[in-house]
């Protein structure tokens, strides 16, 4: 399966600047699978933007339930109609700011999934935990109440302490929590676990990109502030 490349703008990008960053990923030539999950207003201008392209759109959260009184929330079927096709759920972010549990986190993913669209679930640990030689089990524990039963969606692997940081774990640790995330899976799910994508998120910029994508069971990359310039998103995808 080619590797998938997502960008997560989280607050950040206008109106104003969809237009140049479609035409500028349109152009390219691209040997990785490419997503963009801006934040939700601009979803329905980029699928138009981006209609025709193999290149697609994504949320970056969901509600559980299908609709309700949840004010400033928003379902996975709304962000379907708008043109997404995969959304984000579980992002760090989420859950610190937000206190999103695992059980929360769980029930995003049914619902994306019962929308048709395709659920990043993101795991990773916090410096306190990983200097505690608790990393590997903590992102085990996130998999095993995070992703629902029957899951056949996209794991990403973000360490906390290495997302807006520059910092990123030694190439081992990567490609030791990805091995262990793969074991999980099919542990968890089977057959299916065996092919489901595994990306790595943070602090992934093009000049780390070959490195990261090389490892084995990396499957890609979740991207949060180089993915705010086309030109930086491309180099990474360029450099799968
Ligand atoms: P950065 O690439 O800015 O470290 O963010 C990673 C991330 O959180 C993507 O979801």
């Amino acid at each position: 399966m080619r590797q998938l490349i997502a960008g997560n703008w989280k607050m950040n990008g206008r109106l104003a600047d969809v237009a140049g960053y479609a035409q500028a990923v349109r152009a390219a030539t691209l040997h990785t699978r490419l997503l963009i999950c801006p934040p939700f207003t601009l979803i329905d201008r980029f699928a138009t933007a981006l209609a025709g392209s193999g290149i697609t759109v994504g949320g970056q959260d969901c509600h559980a339930n299908p609709h309700g009184a949840h004010t400033g929330d928003i379902s996975a079927s709304a962000l379907a109609e708008a043109g997404a096709s995969y959304v984000i759920v579980g992002h760090s972010e989420r859950r610190l700011d937000h206190g999103e549990t695992n059980a929360i986190v769980a029930g995003k993913a049914v619902a994306a999934t019962a929308a048709g669209l395709t659920p990043i679930v993101c795991v990773g640990e916090t410096e306190e935990q990983r200097d505690a030689g608790e990393a590997e089990n903590v992102v085990r524990q996130q998999l095993a109440h995070s992703l629902p039963a029957g899951f056949a969606g996209v794991v990403a692997y973000e360490p906390v302490w290495a997302i807006g940081t520059g910092r990123t774990p030694t190439e081992d640790d990567v490609a030791a929590m990805h091995a262990a995330i793969r074991a999980a899976l099919v542990e968890k799910l089977g057959e299916t676990g065996k092919g489901l994508l595994i990306l790595y998120g943070g602090s992934v910029k093009p000049s780390n990109a070959a490195s990261l994508l090389a490892l084995p069971e990396v499957g890609g990359a979740l991207v949060g502030g180089a993915s705010l310039k086309a030109e930086d998103l491309l180099a990474i995808a360029g450099a799968a």
